[in-house]
């Protein structure tokens, strides 16, 4: 049985405001979108994932979206929240039987939530997550005057995940209706003519739609036993190391500034060490992985980029994990040239790739004592720590 879910994160979030877009506020340390794509993860009854992520965001992929258990495809959202649907739909693999969707903005979907929407869909073609309305119903007019009281037996709140057999909603999003604008995939496949049958909902299963759903979900986030924020740890530290030859024939650049010497760093790219170590220490600070695998000497795009451009990439990749940087802290070992003159202009450099001021940047340098490779002159060693906290 093969079950492909699609997480809907290409809003931006227009009710939501706030310099952060919602997909990527913290609950309880966690990203809602990590929350979200969690679940789906660690579901025994997932097979792969495919998450549709708002432009600027699938651009610079979040570290935690690339998981070593299971295939996670991001595609490009859309306009419509149906038309982010149709591009992952277009990823789903042929093998797929079963298509489930779920709206990144609930974070706390349960396993059994999962489990039961998908047993239904296999029994029924469409199934949803809904919740029996407890409130009375009202209908109003346009001045806000009760027109109608609904007999609330008849009334659900529709929630997701939603699941459908794949050639259902396949159906659905072909069809001509497809072209009203529609706020889950349910509608699409209810006015192509399915049946959708109804499970039941989770009141946890709550969606974050406005800042004040923020405070709720912190609660929520307690309730379910997790450690909050305030308890988890916000610092976090980053240990970066590089060391190149110095050889004839190149520029040496260090920290973003060429200084003038008879030789210069040999390696890929500009060869600048000071970047190097300074990108491990951030992304090692954020349990990010590494410059190797974020920009392989392997991929030709990155043959003669500048260092500094990539460690402004790291800084971005940190960010989005959820981090800002506090201070960094760098050793330049060098038997020659001298670097004290170029200290400031590494550490304003460094500093703008960051995001930060250069105070939050220090850059020493020191010689080996004649001792090793790096004292006789052939190669250039650097350290750099970085400190990061949670945003
Ligand atoms: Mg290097």
């Amino acid at each position: 049985m093969h079950v492909t879910a699609i997480i809907a994160a290409g809003g931006r979030g227009a009710r939501f405001g706030g310099a952060v877009p919602k997909q990527l506020v913290a609950l309880g340390g966690q990203p809602i979108l990590q929350r979200s794509v969690e679940a789906f993860v660690m579901h025994p009854r997932i097979t792969d994932i495919v998450v549709a992520l708002p432009s600027e965001l699938a651009a610079e992929v979040p570290v935690y979206l690339k998981s070593r258990h299971k295939s996670i495809e991001i595609v490009e959202g859309g306009e419509r929240r149906q038309d982010s649907v149709a591009r992952a739909f277009a990823r789903v693999p042929s093998s797929a039987d079963i298509v489930i969707i779920h709206d990144a903005a609930r974070p706390f979907v349960s396993g059994a939530l999962i489990e039961r929407t998908i047993d239904a869909a296999l029994a029924h073609g469409a199934a949803i997550a809904a919740l029996a309305a407890t409130d009375t119903v009202k209908r109003a007019d346009d001045r806000r005057v009760v027109v109608d009281t609904l007999p609330r037996g008849d009334i659900f709140l529709a929630q997701t995940p939603q699941a459908f057999r794949t050639s259902v909603l396949r159906d659905a999003l072909a069809s001509t209706v497809a072209a009203t604008e529609s706020t889950d995939e349910s509608a699409l496949v209810e006015r192509s003519g399915h049946k959708v049958h109804i499970v039941d909902g989770d009141p946890r299963n709550l969606k974050i739609t406005t800042a004040d759903d923020i405070a709720i979900a912190e609660g929520l986030a307690r309730g379910l036993g997790e450690k909050t924020s305030v308890e988890l740890p916000t610092l976090r530290i980053g240990n970066g190391y590089d060391l190149h030859r110095l050889v004839t024939g190149r520029r040496l650049v260090l920290g973003g500034v060429v200084i003038p010497f008879d030789k210069g760093l040999a390696g890929h790219s500009d060869a600048d060490a000071v970047c190097h170590a300074v990108t491990d220490a951030v992304l090692g600070a954020a349990g990010a992985g590494d410059i190797g695998r974020h920009f392989p000497d392997t991929d030709p795009a990155w043959k003669d980029a500048d260092s500094i451009a990539l460690l402004a990439r790291a800084a971005k990749i940190v960010a989005l994990a959820g981090y800002t940087v506090i201070n960094v802290d760098v050793v330049v070992i060098a038997e020659r040239p001298k670097l004290a003159p170029h200290a400031d202009a590494m550490r304003a450099n460094v500093a703008r790739a960051l995001g930060i001021a250069p105070g939050q940047v220090s850059v020493k340098g020191k010689t080996n004592e004649g001792v090793g490779s790096v004292g006789a002159g052939e190669s250039i060693a650097v350290h750099a720590v970085a400190l990061i906290a949670r945003t």
